[in-house]
């Protein structure tokens, strides 16, 4: 049996004269995560992106599962494809669900043929179809609105394919259109989250996270790491920088006011997280703030961090309530993974009393007492970087 995969594109088809682009990125991405499962036959035409497997023997269910996660495809399905004639399409239909129809109660035939030249309109090749099942399945009934079973036929202009009701996929767009951005990725749910809501909008994420040992500990770093190979399923590679943040964090401690201690250290991990942005041709900076979640997180702290900032800070969690973000971080993977109860190093030397409504000119003489500059400039330095994916 000619057996595929059908890959419906979402704003894709909307896009102009670079929709090439858009669907090479697409077909590159989708590449990469197949290469694993075996040799694939890839093609694209009218909106659709045909995945065929040429060893015959891949595992169909795993390539879907991949497929689900990759951006910008919206609804895709597993089908058969078969010739444009109506002898062959109904044996195929007939082959394929004569399991299911045997003890189903209802069903339903739904056709769109966007090959005009076919001979029957769609009503036609559906009252057609339907009327041979019912003869030869005779407990059956036809339910238009509540089917147990529908059977969808598309007469496209390379073949007939039969296939169930096509399932949501990812949605967005390509992994790789719209720039890079650097993601602050701590052990939380909300950064990953954050992550992958820029990758659904083109973005490649890169991730940097801050390591305070022995404050924060190697398993901690660890479960970060599985973090962003979680997220790769969706992003794709992440390029994972680490930065040793002790010393930094220390002297925060030493000589600066408590009460500033976060919204210091927030500038100073921006200030690093741009240079290594910089080196690395990243335009970008992106975090899992949500306003007003916390005393760090209030419009006038966001004032202050974003005062050190050359460069867009994006934060696509900023709207959201925590029920939202953990409804996206159930659906990408990562919740379980964030709830492991790990530390952090923005939990280590926290204020009892933070400032929820700062004044810019305070944070910086509060910064002002030590000289950081020598600290970051090491930082950067001995910040290690690896590429992380999950395939
Ligand atoms: P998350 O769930 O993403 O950890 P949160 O609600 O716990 O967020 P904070 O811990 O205040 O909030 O962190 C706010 C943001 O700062 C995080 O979303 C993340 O982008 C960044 N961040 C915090 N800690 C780190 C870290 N150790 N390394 C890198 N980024 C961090
Ligand atoms: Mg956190």
């Amino acid at each position: 049996m000619n057996e595929l995969i059908l890959c419906k594109y979402g704003e894709i088809v909307l896009k102009g004269l670079n929709r090439g682009s858009f669907e090479n990125e697409l077909m590159k991405n989708v590449r990469r995560r197949l290469k694993p499962l075996g040799k694939f036959d890839l093609r694209s035409a009218q909106s659709t992106l045909y995945v065929r497997s040429l060893d015959g023997n891949a595992d169909m269910d795993e390539v879907m599962d991949r497929l689900k996660k990759v951006y910008g495809i919206t609804k895709l399905c597993k089908a058969i494809g078969v010739e444009k004639d109506v002898e062959k399409i109904y044996s195929v239909a007939k082959e394929r669900y004569s399991e299911i129809l045997k003890s189903a109660k209802s069903f339903k035939v739904s056709c769109k043929r966007s090959d005009k030249k076919f001979p029957l309109t769609s009503p036609e090749l559906a009252a057609e179809l339907g009327g041979r099942l019912l003869e030869d399945f005779p407990g059956l009934k036809v339910d238009l609105f509540e089917p147990e079973v529908t059977i969808v036929c598309e007469i496209r202009d390379g073949g007939a394919y039969i296939h169930d009701i096509p399932i949501d996929g990812a949605g967005g767009i390509p992994v790789g259109t719209s720039g890079r951005a650097l993601l602050l990725l701590s052990g939380g749910i909300d950064s990953p989250v954050a992550g992958c809501m820029l990758a659904k909008r083109g973005v490649m994420v890169s991730a940097i996270h801050f390591e305070s040992p022995p404050y924060t500990s190697e398993r901690a770093l660890m479960k970060v790491e599985r973090l962003a190979k979680k997220m790769s399923e969706y992003c794709g590679m992440i390029n994972f920088f680490t930065v040793p943040f002790t010393k930094i964090q220390e002297e925060i401690r030493n000589n600066c006011p408590e009460e500033f201690f976060t919204l210091i250290m927030r500038r100073l991990m921006m200030e690093i997280a741009q240079r290594i942005a910089e080196k690395n041709s990243i335009q970008a900076i992106a975090t899992g703030e949500s306003l007003g979640q916390v005393a760090s997180q209030t419009m006038a702290a966001m004032v202050t961090t974003d005062a050190v900032c050359r460069m867009p800070v994006f934060r696509p969690c900023i709207g959201l309530d925590k029920k939202e973000i953990i409804d996206i971080s159930y659906k990408i993977g990562t919740f379980e993974i964030s709830i492991e109860p790990y530390e952090d190093c923005c939990t280590v030397f926290t204020p009892k009393h933070p400032k929820t409504k700062p004044v810019l000119s305070d944070v910086e003489a509060a910064q002002g007492m030590f000289d950081f500059e020598p600290l970051i400039r090491e930082a950067v330095e001995n910040t290690s970087v690896k590429t992380i994916r999950a395939y």
